[in-house]
């Protein structure tokens, strides 16, 4: 006999019970060896008080069986409550989120016959931290956060998934072209760690020519991986041009635990009628059962569903008069992909999984050591807001309250260089950057900017932000003013 997997279920809302239903109904049929916790997610957990969308009981048994199977959840509108997959992925460390996008020509109607995309994305850095501020009364700031065990764990992840099933290349979408430091890090990350998988393909591309490449030529992609942002919108393009969105499983893989859902939402126009999908679910179900390292059983729904969608056997969403034979609700659906069990598709590609358990991916421990470098503090970007005039008349109120120590280099507005020589076209916003640095690259003090700070504020100048320039190793840690 061999082992039973605990697993964490929850149907969410809408549409989510019977897709859920139906998905259960199939595993089983094709001897999935689970054990099914269930749990309240969504509406009915929101309505009781909990803002993450998952009561106590469902958050540990998650951390207990590390396996989330999830319904569609409709996302709450009231204030203080948040997405589930949000809260899900940050409180989880759920860090790759990992799409196959596949279109299945000629059954499904697709103008790309040829696509079998995985798009692997960055899920806990980048614009996404939410570390937001409005600074002064026409600018508010977004921070972009890039970190080097981030980049290094989502590109790892998706070099061992390329290997794992068999796929040839691995493409980087960055736009290190204008984000030299954050997206030039995830760049140099990416060819160090693609060098260790001298089989595997790797190349990059700017993300908005990647993108519409994508979208033209996508049989020209294999994996691509990317920073948060970009696999987000990237994506749902890809998914959007197989043909339908209702046929996509994705999976949230962390350290830890990992969860599985379709791409879709709750659907709630066509709740409760039995005519759902369930075929996102049924393939977020199959990603699963590789996790767990349950691949024969993966490979068993899989090649069924195949068959089932071959034999056009299909549920409202994807019935094509001239394609489709057989119009079915979501449990028909079901029971077709289990009479099915057991038969390859006969001209769609077939698929074959690995039994390898992996119950967590422990990217983590195969992260670079740490280095500390020398850092050397060298200067100050001190922001203002400042509804006044010129930039001319800035760094005369400026320039008197510098000190021995820092004197004022430059001046921009919405990074334009404004002083000295600055572009008389710009428009100035009420927004200045003043860059203060040392003479000829000495090592200045936390107290000299403190000095700084407070002759600026006796001056009567509003600073809202600083940030420190300083040099790691010899090599300047900022972006030139
Ligand atoms: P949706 O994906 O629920 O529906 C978009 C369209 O696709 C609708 O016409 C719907 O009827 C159809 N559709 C979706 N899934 C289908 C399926 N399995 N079978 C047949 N038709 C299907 O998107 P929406 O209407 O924008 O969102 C509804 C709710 O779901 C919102 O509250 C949204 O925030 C939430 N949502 C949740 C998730 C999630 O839980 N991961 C993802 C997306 C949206």
């Amino acid at each position: 006999m061999r082992e039973v997997t605990p697993i964490t279920v929850a149907r969410g809302d809408g549409i989510g019970p019977e897709i859920t239903d139906a998905v259960l109904y199939v595993m089983d049929a094709a001897g999935a060896r689970l054990k099914v916790e269930e749990v309240p997610a969504g509406e009915v957990v929101y309505r009781r008080g909990h803002a993450g969308g998952l009561d106590a009981a469902g958050w540990s048994s998650i951390r207990r069986t590390r396996v989330f199977l999830k319904g569609p959840i409709t996302t709450p509108q009231g204030y203080g409550n948040k997405s589930l997959n949000v809260t899900a992925r940050t409180t989880l460390g759920l860090f790759a989120n990992v799409r196959p996008c596949v279109a299945y020509h000629p059954y499904v109607r697709s103008r790309h016959s040829r696509m079998d995309v995985v798009i692997i994305r960055e899920n806990e850095e980048d614009l996404y931290a939410g570390i937001e501020h409005r600074q002064t009364d026409d600018v508010i700031q977004s921070v972009k956060l890039i970190s080097r065990p981030g980049s290094e764990r989502i590109v790892r992840y998706a070099f061992d998934y390329a290997r794992a099933n068999h796929r040839r290349k691995v493409t980087a979408f960055v736009k290190d072209n204008v984000m030299k430091m954050t997206d030039g890090l995830f760049l140099k990350i990416f060819h160090e760690i693609a060098a260790e998988y001298p089989e595997i393909k790797a190349d990059h591309m700017i993300v908005d020519i990647g993108a519409a490449r994508l979208a033209d030529q996508p049989e020209r992609f294999d994996v691509i991986v990317t920073l948060n942002l970009y696999g987000d919108i990237v994506s749902d393009i890809a998914a959007q041009i197989t043909g339908s969105v209702g046929l996509a499983g994705s999976g949230n893989v962390g350290d830890a635990c990992a969860m599985f859902e379709a791409i879709h939402g709750s659907a709630p126009m066509i709740a409760g009628q039995g005519i759902a999908n369930p075929s996102g679910l049924l393939m977020a179900a199959v990603m699963m059962l590789v996790h767990i390292g349950q691949g024969d059983v993966a490979a068993r729904i899989h090649n069924a569903w195949l068959k089932t969608i071959e034999d056009g056997i299909h549920t409202v969403d994807i019935f094509a008069r001239g394609v489709s034979r057989r119009r079915v609700g979501t449990q028909a659906f079901a029971q077709a992909v289990v009479e099915r069990l057991g038969q390859m598709p006969v001209t769609l590609p077939s698929v074959g999984y690995a039994v390898t358990a992996r119950p967590a991916y422990e990217a983590g421990v195969r992260l670079s050591p740490r280095r500390t470098a020398l850092k050397e503090l060298v200067g100050v970007d001190v922001f203002l807001h400042w509804p006044g005039g010129s930039p001319d008349e800035l760094a005369g109120l400026v320039q008197p309250l510098a000190t021995p120590a820092l004197t004022l280099a430059s001046i921009s507005n919405r990074s334009q260089k404004v002083w000295p020589d600055g572009n008389a076209d710009v428009f100035y916003t009420d927004h200045w950057r003043c860059r203060f640095t040392s003479h000829d690259g000495a090592i200045v003090t936390h107290a000299d900017i403190v000095e700084l700070l407070g002759r600026l504020a006796r001056g009567g100048l509003d600073f809202t932000q600083t940030e420190n320039l300083c040099n790691f190793d010899g090599k300047s840690g900022f972006s030139a003013a």
